[in-house]
């Protein structure tokens, strides 16, 4: 029979723990963890993003505050208000909405966070503490996905585990993780020059799935019994929707679904997941230093 990796459901009982602690700090004098966001223009999906990660701070009874950056910012201002941000004792941590415009150099916008306050978990002092197996922000999907795999008592030990993707954000540091002591998976990393992709798939025992390419792995691909865990987020057009499109992953669920031992659904699963993790992340760094 097939489970379900209940995104949601985790993510709730997650956000009621995180305000159940701020509660207690607040009840105490304290004052409630800061997460700030900045984004540079009005691209649809961003704005989204950044209005969830609002929204789900004041769930749990943060502050939380929004940088919002015309299009023509150059790259130079936006590095002035990162280092306003990096110095701002009352903000715990921040993240910079990504993709950024064109003329802005991605890296170097990173490089510039602090690693103190980067709860996304994307310089490279934290990329290579994580790799390191060192203290660290560890990047909030790869996060989200190992939460969801813990809390359902998901058996990772000498599994073999492939991961179809290799971005910064979600297929190196899942791979990462997966492998390292606690879960010990044995990993295979699968990219755009990988070959014969499906003879190796269909060999997981958990498959994670990050290729941005909608319903991309399908029942033959996946072997039976797996644990599936489907990252993608794509917005397809539907005119039976209220707002005119649903939500679809990179796991074509209608026949992939029947196979699995456990799935994540999409919507409702990695994503509320993503942002739990940020929540958790600035709630440490508050911590490393108000506690
Ligand atoms: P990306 O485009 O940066 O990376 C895609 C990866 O897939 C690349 O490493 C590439 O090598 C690999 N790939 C492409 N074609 C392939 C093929 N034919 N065979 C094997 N590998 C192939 O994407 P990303 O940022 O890692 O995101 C992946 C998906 O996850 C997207 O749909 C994105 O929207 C979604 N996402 C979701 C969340 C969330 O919170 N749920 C967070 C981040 C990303």
């Amino acid at each position: 029979m097939t489970e379900l990796l209940d995104g949601k459901a985790t993510a709730l009982q997650i956000k009621e723990e995180i305000a159940n602690e701020v509660r207690q700090l607040t009840a105490a004098g304290k004052r409630a963890p800061h997460l700030a966001a900045v984004i540079v223009g009005t691209d649809g999906a961003s704005m989204t993003y950044v209005a969830n990660k609002e929204k789900s701070s004041h769930e749990v009874g943060f502050t939380s505050s929004v940088y919002r950056m015309s299009e023509s910012t150059t790259e130079k201002q936006l590095l002035e208000s990162i280092e306003f941000l990096n110095n701002d004792p009352d903000i715990d941590g921040f993240i910079v909405q990504l993709p950024l415009p064109k003329h802005i150099n991605e890296q170097k916008v990173i490089n510039a966070i602090s690693p103190d306050k980067d709860v996304d978990g994307f310089t490279p002092i934290n990329i290579g503490r994580m790799v390191l197996g060192e203290d660290c922000f560890v990047p909030a999907t790869p996060m989200g996905i190992c939460t969801l795999l813990q809390r359902y008592g998901i058996e990772t030990v000498g599994k073999h585990c492939v991961v179809i993707g290799r971005s910064n954000i979600v297929g190196t540091p899942v791979a990462n993780l997966l492998s390292r002591k606690g879960f010990d998976c044995t990993v295979t990393m699968c990219h755009s020059k990988t070959q014969n992709l499906k003879d190796i798939t269909r060999q997981a025992d958990i498959l994670v799935v990050a290729i941005g390419k909608p319903e991309f792995v399908t029942a033959d691909m996946v072997k039976e019994g797996a644990v599936v865990v489907d990252v993608g987020i794509h917005r397809v057009e539907d005119a039976t929707k209220k707002n005119g499109y649903r939500v679809i992953g990179d796991v074509k669920h209608s026949e992939v679904d029947a196979k699995c031992s456990w799935v994540t659904p999409v919507p409702g699963g990695v994503g509320p997941l993503t942002i739990v993790s940020l929540l958790q992340n600035t709630l440490k760094a508050y911590k490393k230093s108000n506690c």
